[in-house]
């Protein structure tokens, strides 16, 4: 079992295959054009795969992957099919934005992946392009309704943004009731990569507008979940995910590793180590010792903090996209 130095268990690791993205969202990319990690720094599926078989050995039990976009990095259902076959009760995820979905939808699902987290922040078209800086909703929808057609499980991700798509809140949670799929509302998290113009909406005000013709009913955290669950008109669960909470980190049980090898014990902080060069010797000794490393040094919590809900928030240098969210 793999205990952090603040006596929480850890048995969910996060793993960016890539920091490219075909898309430009606004809360996690730069405007301006920036370079790409050369393509020679990522680790290969197999380098990949070794950490993984170690955190797997060591009590990882949960694992999902995520980018960048995940789906742009070609034979990802190779890689899936590596970690369903070494250990197929894992409970293994994907996030992507879904726009190449409908090709792969079904490869993925046969691959062994089980659950995908899909992006969907408006279902207006215009929206779509101002927040992706692409035409994208259409593929998305498409996306969507594959993943659905093969039978993997979803769930929607949506980044509220003032003046942007919070008008929208209700109306994704109609798309999702009448597909019997989960929404969960993420609050926008400062950081230095995102489009300063941008204001979140703390959780209380999205939870406002959900309010508006509704009943909600707090149902609490699912256990080691980021989301907070709450019933709407006590038929329909949805989820808010509220980094800026003070209780949020008590129960963080993930690590995140990029697609170059480092391993990041928390999305707020610049710290991590690396298992590059551990993986790329097959020294499974080696990327054991980093993993406790980093286990011991996880931070006890991150600094959005909501002390003063009015004023600027703290803000991260990670980049989502690095770090896969
Ligand atoms: N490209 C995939 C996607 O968009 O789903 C996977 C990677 S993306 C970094 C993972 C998640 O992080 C997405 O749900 C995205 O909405 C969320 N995200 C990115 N930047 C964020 C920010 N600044 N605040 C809150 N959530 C953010
Ligand atoms: Fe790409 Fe996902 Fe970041 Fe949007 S949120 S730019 S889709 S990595």
């Amino acid at each position: 079992m793999l205990i952090d130095g603040h006596g929480r268990t850890v048995n969910y690791l996060r793993v960016s295959v890539t920091e490219r993205c075909n898309f430009r969202c606004q809360y996690c990319m730069p405007e301006k054009p920036f370079s790409w990690v050369p393509r020679e720094n990522l680790l290969s599926f197999e380098e990949l795969f070794l950490f993984i078989k170690v955190a797997i050995d060591e009590g990882v039990n949960k694992i999902r992957i995520t980018g960048g976009e995940p789906l742009l990095r070609e034979n990802l259902d190779s890689f899936i099919r590596m970690i369903s076959e070494y250990k197929n009760d894992i409970d293994l995820a994907l996030t992507t934005n879904a726009y190449l979905l409908p090709e792969v939808a079904q490869k993925l699902k046969d691959a062994g992946l089980k659950r995908l987290n899909i992006s969907l922040d408006t279902l207006k078209p215009d929206v779509a392009y101002k927040i992706a800086q692409k035409d994208v909703l259409g593929k998305v929808l498409e996306g969507i309704d594959k993943a659905l057609e093969v039978g993997l499980k979803v769930k929607i991700n949506m980044v509220p943004l003032k003046g942007i798509n919070d008008s929208e809140i209700l109306d994704i949670i109609k798309y999702c009731r009448e597909r019997n799929i989960k929404v969960r509302f993420i609050e926008y998290m400062e950081n230095r990569h995102a489009s300063e113009s941008l204001r979140g909406m703390h959780g209380r005000e999205i939870l406002d507008k959900v309010k508006e013709g509704h009943t909600i009913r707090a149902l609490g955290r699912e256990g080691a979940s980021p989301s907070f669950n709450y019933l709407l008109d006590e038929k329909y669960e949805f989820g808010l995910i509220d980094p800026h909470k003070h209780d949020f980190c008590e129960s963080c049980n993930r690590i995140r590793l990029t697609a170059e090898g480092h391993l990041i014990p928390c999305l707020y902080f610049d710290e991590a180590m690396s298992i590059a060069e551990s993986v790329k010797k097959g020294d499974i000794e080696g990327a054991a010792k980093v993993l406790a490393t980093v286990l011991k040094d996880k931070p006890k919590e991150n600094r959005w903090s909501e002390d003063n809900p009015d004023e600027e928030k703290d803000v991260s240098t990670r980049a989502f996209y690095e770090t896969g969210g």
